[in-house]
């Protein structure tokens, strides 16, 4: 529609209207017993991009994927998803633990994609993706199904919906766990070293799958250790090391020129 009125928004006098990124976390404090395994991260994941967390083994990066799905309380901090506090909520100026129904709820908006693909054994490939639509209730068996196929066509699988993940390779089982992560319509997919799994021969195939999330503007926040596959599509790359955020910036920044002696010494390692 035309129109010749300038609304607020469009004035360049006014400030834009606080769109809230798709994930911010703060702060987030995170102790298992004696050990502190997240010192105080704070990260934004904003709209349509790729955030890349690069870090040693044991640097808190699954920890850190956990907390966001609140499969994880923090001891401090807080993560919000599109501006609403996760697994929380404010009352009487201190933070109560949702009901575990609400935190389902949240949890329905976030795709988690893991190592090990975790796949239902006992169900089909479809099964696996529709499974989440039906049990949620959001769609009906058939409906659900449908999506799924359309889902397993979009990951070059539409030919396997009959298969049980044990007769997939590890290649085809992560593409279809990406399909089932994508079947709640999510706000933000995570992914937590999602081809450190595969045999070398079948890391092309799902970085492929993950590469068109991207360009087609799904919000991924990726942890991994493919550094090419970070350098060429991640927005913003993010290096975590014992707990810490100890550099972030654009992937040439971060990779080409890191400016932390253990951001380079890690680069050395891995590349
Ligand atoms: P990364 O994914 O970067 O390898 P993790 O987040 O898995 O690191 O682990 C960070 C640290 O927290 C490690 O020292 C690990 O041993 C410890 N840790 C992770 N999960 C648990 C747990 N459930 N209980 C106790 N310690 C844990
Ligand atoms: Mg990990």
């Amino acid at each position: 529609m035309s129109t010749t009125a300038t609304t607020p928004a469009e004035s360049p006098t006014e400030p834009a209207p606080r769109v809230p990124p798709a994930v911010e976390i703060h702060e987030v404090q995170k102790w298992y017993g004696a050990q502190q395994v997240l010192k105080g991260v704070s990260l934004t994941v904003r709209r349509g991009e790729v955030t890349v967390v690069l870090g040693p083994s044991g640097s808190g990066k699954s920890t850190l994927l956990r907390v966001v799905n609140h499969l994880e309380k923090p001891e401090a901090g807080h993560v919000r998803l599109a501006g609403e506090l996760i697994g929380v909520r404010r009352h009487k100026g201190r933070l109560k633990e949702l009901s575990e129904r609400a935190i389902l709820a949240q949890r329905g908006r976030i795709g988690f994609v893991f190592q090990n693909f975790n796949l239902f054994p006992h169900l089909t490939v479809l099964d696996n993706v529709a499974a989440a639509p039906v049990a949620t209730g959001r769609l009906g068996k058939e409906e659900a199904k449908e999506v799924a196929r359309g889902l397993l066509a979009r990951v070059g699988l539409g030919d396997r919906a009959g298969a049980y993940p044990r007769q997939l390779s590890g290649g085809q089982q992560q593409r279809v766990a990406i399909a089932r992560a994508l079947a709640l319509r999510p706000e933000v997919v995570l992914f937590d070293e999602p081809t450190s799994a595969l045999d070398p021969e079948l890391v092309g195939e799902v970085l492929d799958v993950i590469r068109d999330l991207a360009t087609s503007g799904t919000t991924l926040l990726v942890v991994t250790h493919e550094i090419g596959f970070a350098r060429e599509v991640a927005d913003h790359v993010v290096f975590l090391d014992e707990g810490r955020v100890v550099e972030q910036g654009p992937p040439a920044q971060v990779l080409d020129h890191p400016s932390h002696p253990r951001t380079r010494d890690f680069l050395r390692r891995v590349l």
